[in-house]
């Protein structure tokens, strides 16, 4: 097993919010240990020096779109259901390399952006491929991050699964959208069994997993079955929930309770389930979701840029709901960056009432965007922190860039790219 140490950088616990001068023994691809500088390392080691670096967690995407990386700035002033209906057209018509490439240049952004892992929602027309898959799995690979790919499915078009919306187009656009409709749960079931049943890449570095996209665009049998799927297979189980109004008050009129509710009743809610965005869930959704142990996947960016409402990650975690933090896809959150996502995250729990001790510290931001992520990614105990018995997934932040410059207070002091140590900092100094 080769051997790597890392010299000389400041070492973030994210938990505690300190940094401290530490060398980092590399076993493989493996944290052995963490020791004090200059500590000895085993004959043949590679050493790499880290003076002058931060050195943090790899940030946890909860959530993306790897499919939404080509569709940047096509819209502006559009809500989840616009974008959806827009969805053809941005992300239509995807050759095999298209899909290849558009989930590589987020891969690439995210690196860039201390991210290391994440959990991708991969949509295909009109039902997922074991080759799509592949193909976006190998992005994955191939730039060197974790990820989860989960294809997104549904039985239902988006305009069959609002109540309403298609008696209400006139006859030539009603018969024009149902060129959009799904192949049934027969056809996709066994489709996403083939791709999980033939998944080639390692599971300790890209995984699958199952995505119905929304509940009431999935019929209550092809939720069941995804949801037998992801037991079956022991992969992770993702859907978008009390996103936008519409969907909250949609879930209420096709299902006579909401769709948390509904979910529950199926039985699908658990350790391996995650809530993307969750902006409309009411206090009875949080407690079933904390009780069975889930995850909710907190996007304030496209929350905010589709106008969806503003999630309340306080009362999450106030219901042991297990929080990570994800920018959604680029195409309605603009980048892949979770520096900016993180603190967002916090400064949107700023804008929800004056009581300042139920706002989202940024160490809760940063704890959510790390070992959150990893819980939700079923990655809990790998990856998400630097100690022994970790992934080697380290990023390393110029202690020399502006940004740092000058160190006073360790998470007040956060730049979009940046945040900082002030304790450890002086110590540096010193
Ligand atoms: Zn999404």
């Amino acid at each position: 097993m080769s051997h790597t140490i890392l010299r000389g950088g400041l070492v973030l616990d994210v938990g505690a919010g300190t940094a401290e001068p530490a060398d980092i023994l590399i076993e493989g691809d493996m944290i052995r240990e963490l020791g004090p500088p200059g500590c000895p390392a085993p004959e043949g080691a590679a050493e790499i020096s880290a003076a002058r670096r931060l050195l943090h967690p790899g940030l946890v995407n909860a959530h993306t779109h790897g499919h939404g990386n080509l569709a940047k700035g096509m819209g502006d002033c559009w809500t989840l259901e616009l974008l959806l209906a827009a969805a053809p057209w941005i992300t239509g018509n995807r050759s095999t390399e298209d899909k290849y490439l558009s989930t590589q240049l987020g891969a690439v952004e995210m690196v860039l952006k201390g991210c290391t892992a994440c959990y991708d929602l991969s949509f295909e027309w009109p039902l997922p491929t074991a080759e799509g898959l592949a193909q976006a799995a190998q992005a994955y690979a191939d730039v060197g991050m974790r990820a989860v790919v989960a294809p997104m499915v549904a039985d239902r078009s988006f305009y069959e699964a609002i109540p309403g919306l298609l008696d209400a187009l006139p006859p030539p656009l009603q018969e024009r959208v149902t060129e959009l409709r799904l192949p049934p749960a027969e056809v996709t079931l066994p489709a996403i069994r083939a791709a999980l049943r033939g998944w080639s890449s390692d599971r300790e570095r890209v995984r699958p997993a199952v995505a119905p996209t929304i509940p009431h665009h999935c019929s209550d049998a092809f939720i069941s079955g995804c949801a037998e799927l992801a037991r079956e297979f022991d992969v992770g189980l993702h859907s978008h929930v009390a996103e936008s109004k519409v969907q909250a008050v949609t879930g209420v009129r096709v299902y006579g309770h909401t769709q948390t509710a509904h979910l529950d009743t199926l039985g699908v809610l658990g350790p391996h389930f995650t809530v993307a965005h969750g902006v409309w869930l009411d206090e009875d959704d949080l407690a079933r979701l904390g009780d069975k142990g889930a995850s909710v996947a907190h996007n304030p960016g496209s929350n905010m840029r589709l106008g969806s409402g503003l999630a309340d990650a306080r009362a999450m975690l106030e219901r042991r709901v297990n929080l990570g933090i994800g920018t959604d896809g680029a195409n309605c959150a603009d980048n892949q960056n979770m520096y900016e996502a993180m603190r967002l995250a916090s400064f949107v729990s700023k804008v929800q009432g004056p009581d300042w001790w139920r706002w989202l510290s940024t160490r809760e931001a940063a704890l959510a965007a790390t070992e959150g992520g990893a819980r939700a990614l079923g990655f809990a105990g790998k990856i998400g922190r630097i100690a022994p018995g970790y992934k080697a997934d380290i990023v390393m932040l110029d202690l020399d860039h502006p940004n740092w410059l000058p160190f006073n207070d360790p998470v007040n002091q956060r730049k979009p790219t940046s945040w900082s140590i002030a304790r450890t900092a002086r110590r540096w100094r010193a």
